[in-house]
């Protein structure tokens, strides 16, 4: 799944892209100002980061300038009240990927969105596979044994986490960060239902497991069994 960080001082255009973007099933972080947004970008991984321009204590260039200049390549939308060519410029040229005038309409800006981590996961594999197990992550798709499953959103991000760390032990709190918005991480009985039912549709029934619990440390996919 994909994590998308906001950085935008508005409080209600803020909510109302955070609202727009989970109902599309990002994952969804908020920032108010530049400060908190810069900290909060480069402390953790995300697919894309919406900038606005004008921001209290750091304003978006400076934020772009200072995360690009830090060897970090997210994705950036740069949003801007300001259409004036010298401004679009100034956030190229600060490292922005993209960028979009307000007001806006929500549908251009999901477009954009889209288009932006398209590209930017284009360069990485899209189809993983594990034994008899293929997850399709630009298809959202799995299969095992050829035989397709169904899953539901949040447990494909979860198996799409575990899948692209085959084999690594994940913690739970990993997997909750990985697969949940930093304010609504679930606790661990509710991970163990998403694992729990992952298992029934992906293991039960087949000669052997993929989803394996390492006691007191998490979860591994793997194709033999755990502590072999
Ligand atoms: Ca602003």
């Amino acid at each position: 799944m994909a994590r998308i960080l906001i950085v935008e001082d508005e409080v209600a255009l803020a909510s109302a892209l955070r609202r727009g973007l989970e109902d599309e099933r990002y994952a969804v972080d908020v920032s108010h100002d530049g400060e908190e947004g810069l900290w909060a970008a480069s402390g953790e991984e995300y697919d894309l980061l919406i900038l606005d321009l004008m921001l209290p204590r750091i304003d978006g260039l400076e934020v772009c300038r200072r995360l690009r200049a830090d060897g970090r390549d997210v994705p950036v939308l740069m949003l801007t009240a300001r259409d004036t060519t010298a401004d679009v410029v100034s956030g190229l040229d600060a490292g922005a990927n993209d960028y979009l005038k307000k007001p806006f309409d929500f549908d251009e800006l999901l477009a954009r969105v889209r288009a932006l981590i398209r590209s930017a996961s284009r360069a990485t594999t899209s189809v993983l596979e594990l034994a008899d197990l293929e997850v399709d992550l630009a298809g959202r798709r799995v299969r095992r044994a050829g035989d397709e499953v169904s899953l539901t959103a949040k447990e494909f991000q979860v198996l799409e986490y575990l899948a692209t760390h085959a084999g690594e032990v994940i913690s739970k709190t990993r997997l909750a960060e990985a697969a949940w918005a930093r304010d609504d991480y679930p606790d661990s009985n509710v991970l163990e239902v998403y694992i729990g039912n992952l298992r029934r549709k992906l293991d039960r029934g087949r000669d052997r497991a993929l989803i394996h619990t390492v006691r007191g440390a998490g979860y591994v996919l793997r194709a033999e069994a755990a502590g072999a």
